[in-house]
């Protein structure tokens, strides 16, 4: 008997193959701090793609460019009527981005690719990988897929200046035909995303594999309060409007707002301006940034109920005048059930240790999930640490994030029927 022969490749991803993709990937872009930096539409950002495409071509796969500039990966199933399970994320990053963030979700479909290859296992339904355009910035790429993008040239502002119209240009993508890039409802079966938590959850509990339960929803408020600008000398105490210790008193509001509520929202008041902001005026007007959110739009309201009747009560009580102006809304996208239940009972075979819990930043998921059953999967970030340098993940936690991505999909496939409510 030969000590050579052939094994039968298993279902499962390779962790050295993994591990190669993820350093030739943050290769691209590299700066010398250890940063990465492959700003949306960038040259560095279109080398990392044909890196990508390279590797798919290695792998008998084709990948195509869509008008709102997303490469997608097609590998045919079974019952090619069935609609698809998509999987995938991004590969721009922020200016001093990390290696993790994007580029992990999208080299784990790339490896479930890969396997799915080697043992020639084929699907029921097809499967499709996304790298979604511009995800840092306008993501034009996920709203051009859900219909969700703006026909507006004007509403994109890129990160390189240029317009959105040159900058889809420079992917293979067509801002004329931007509308063609919309998905049917039929179209698609699922979408799955693994991502780096970039927060420090997981790694509180020790766990490795999180069960996201939906993106949290957002609403962003500007307060102005209007006091009265006055000499800080002559000005008695008890004669004073101060719109900065009226504004003190909504930043401690809001504060106390999420941390008394039993759930988990935050709220963040993240910017101050103060005027006239001289040392010898009592300030005459503050102008302050409200940020909430949470998973539930029940709690957004509740919140926001409690935050005007706040400002009531400090407009009574500081003789200043708050004015609320609402900025913006995103609403909340929640997991799919069915979707998430799958991605617990995978982590859970696999023996992963997992968790749920609230994805805090925006994601392509988060506008997929508006349109499709979605689920994401999140693996640990070391020290809660993301868009910077220091952004770590352990291989063997990207390989859990991986294993749990390839069970989950197969699981979908087997489960999932047209016509059938998920
Ligand atoms: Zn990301």
């Amino acid at each position: 008997m030969s000590l050579a022969s052939p094994v039968a490749p298993r279902l499962q991803p390779n962790g050295l193959r993994l591990l190669a993709a993820l350093e030739a990937m943050a290769e691209v872009g590299a700066q010398p701090d250890g940063s990465i930096c492959r700003r949306g539409f960038s040259p560095e950002d279109r080398q990392g793609r044909e890196l990508l495409g390279s590797w798919l071509l290695q792998a008998g796969l084709t990948a195509r460019v869509d008008s709102a500039g997303n490469l997608i990966a097609r590998r045919e199933g079974s019952e090619p009527h069935l609609p698809a399970l998509v999987t995938g994320s991004h590969l721009d990053t922020v200016p001093t981005g990390g290696r993790y963030d994007g580029a992990l979700g999208v080299i784990a479909g790339l490896e479930v690719l890969r396997c799915l290859q080697d043992c020639e296992h084929q699907l029921r339904h097809p499967l499709e990988l996304v790298v979604f355009a511009d995800e840092e910035s306008t993501m034009v790429g996920c709203k051009g897929m859900t219909g969700a993008a703006s026909a507006d040239p004007d509403a994109y502002t890129t990160s390189n200046g240029e317009s959105i119209e040159r900058n889809l240009a420079h992917l293979g993508g067509d801002w004329a035909h931007l509308a063609e890039a919309r998905r049917s409802d039929g179209e698609i079966a699922a979408f799955l995303e693994l991502h780096v938590e970039q927060g420090g959850v997981l790694e509180q509990r020790q766990h490795t594999i999180g069960v996201v339960e939906g993106v949290v929803g957002q609403r962003r408020f500007t307060i102005r309060v209007q006091g009265q600008a006055n000499h800080a000398g002559t000005t008695p105490m008890h004669d004073r409007q101060d719109a900065l210790v009226a504004a003190s008193q909504v930043v401690l509001a809001v504060q106390q707002l999420a941390a008394g509520h039993p759930g988990q929202p935050v709220a963040t008041v993240g910017r101050l301006d103060v005027w006239p902001n001289a040392a010898n005026v009592v300030p005459g007007e503050v102008v302050l940034s409200v940020d909430l959110r949470d998973l539930s739009s029940a709690v957004l309201n509740a919140l926001e109920r409690g935050l005007r009747q706040q400002l009531q009560r400090i407009e009574a009580s500081s003789g200043c005048r708050l004015v609320i102006e609402p900025q913006f809304e995103v609403q909340p996208t929640p997991a799919d059930p069915t979707v998430m239940a799958t991605i617990a009972r995978c982590a859970a075979d696999l023996g992963y240790s997992a968790s749920p819990l609230p994805s805090r930043a925006s994601h392509d998921a988060q506008e997929m999930g508006r349109r499709w059953p979605m689920g994401m999967i999140f693996v640990p970030s070391h020290r809660g640490l993301s868009h910077s340098a220091a952004e770590f993940t352990s291989l063997e936690q990207c390989l859990a994030g991986t294993s749990v991505l390839l069970a989950s999909l197969l699981q979908l496939d087997r489960a999932l029927d047209p016509g059938r409510d998920p």
